[in-house]
């Protein structure tokens, strides 16, 4: 049987990379995306070929239809036909309230967030609506339901559109054999935390988890690792929350 071919968006750290990782072990070939941390990308690239996996990197900013389109193209022309689509890429800006916002900061967290996973599952379902088959996995946040007030309203809005994406882009493309599901992680310890300036951020909210510590990011790659599987063959619509009951 082929290997199952699979892009992930944000594949050079955190969350991105320990999925590229995870599949690779899982028998995934990987089209892995990154936007400016070449760097990351290659050192990430080199485990995914050290567990036996294809492995082709690609510059992309996701908020641009043609380098989304590239990304595809080059995924399907290296690795061949693409079975499966993590987007994971996004960015919170820094944290605050958004009457202190900045109009440019909104628009980049829409822009990633938003209309980055809509290319990609635009360019996803168009590929495997032709198949016949794939899996779509959209990493989405607790944010989305708890809201994030204080610290990046607009970034949980973004993902709370995620999460009515996923819902209702399952039942448009449930007929064409293609399951569309989402992760909502809670909080886990990625660079994340020290691009919106509180590095601090998932020790001190250790407190509000029940769980009492944040997450990791091999914790969320193996709810993503499930959801792309044969073993969630009937699973499709879902919102997984992976959080530590937060
Ligand atoms: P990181 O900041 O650690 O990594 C972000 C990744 O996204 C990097 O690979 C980066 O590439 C890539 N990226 C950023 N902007 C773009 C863009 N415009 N186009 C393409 N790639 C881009 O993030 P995390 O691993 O923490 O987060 C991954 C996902 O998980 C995000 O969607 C985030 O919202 C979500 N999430 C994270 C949580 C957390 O606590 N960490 C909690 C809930 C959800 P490069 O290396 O080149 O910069």
């Amino acid at each position: 049987m082929a290997r199952p071919v699979t892009i992930v968006t944000g594949g050079s750290r955190g969350i991105g990379a320990a999925t590229c990782v995870r599949l690779a072990a899982d028998g995934h070939d990987l089209a892995l995306g990154y936007v400016s941390n070449g760097a990351a990308a290659e050192e990430t690239a080199a485990a995914v070929r050290a567990a036996g996996a294809r492995c082709v990197t690609v510059r992309v900013d996701t908020a641009e239809e043609a380098d989304v389109e590239r990304l595809f193209d080059t995924a399907a022309a290296e690795l061949g036909p693409v079975t499966g689509l993590v987007n994971n890429a996004g960015v919170t800006g820094p944290l605050g309230r958004l009457a202190d916002a900045r109009t440019a900061d909104l628009r980049r967290v829409i822009e990633v967030n938003l209309l980055g996973y809509l290319l990609c599952c635009r360019r996803a379902a168009r590929d495997m609506a032709a198949r016949g088959s794939g899996a779509i996995v959209n990493i989405s946040s607790t944010a989305a339901t708890l809201g994030a007030p204080g610290e990046y309203v607009h970034y949980a809005a973004a993902k709370a559109a995620t999460d009515a994406l996923t819902v209702g882009l399952s039942k448009e493309l449930g007929p064409d054999g293609i399951r569309v599901n989402a992760v909502a992680p809670g909080i886990i310890n990625t660079e994340m935390h020290a691009a919106m300036g509180d590095p601090d951020r998932p020790a001190r909210a250790a407190a509000g988890i029940p769980l009492g510590r944040p997450g990791e990011p091999t914790e969320i790659a193996a709810a993503v690792a499930w959801l792309l599987s044969d073993d969630a063959s009937y699973t499709t619509g879902t919102v997984l929350r992976v959080s530590g009951g937060r």
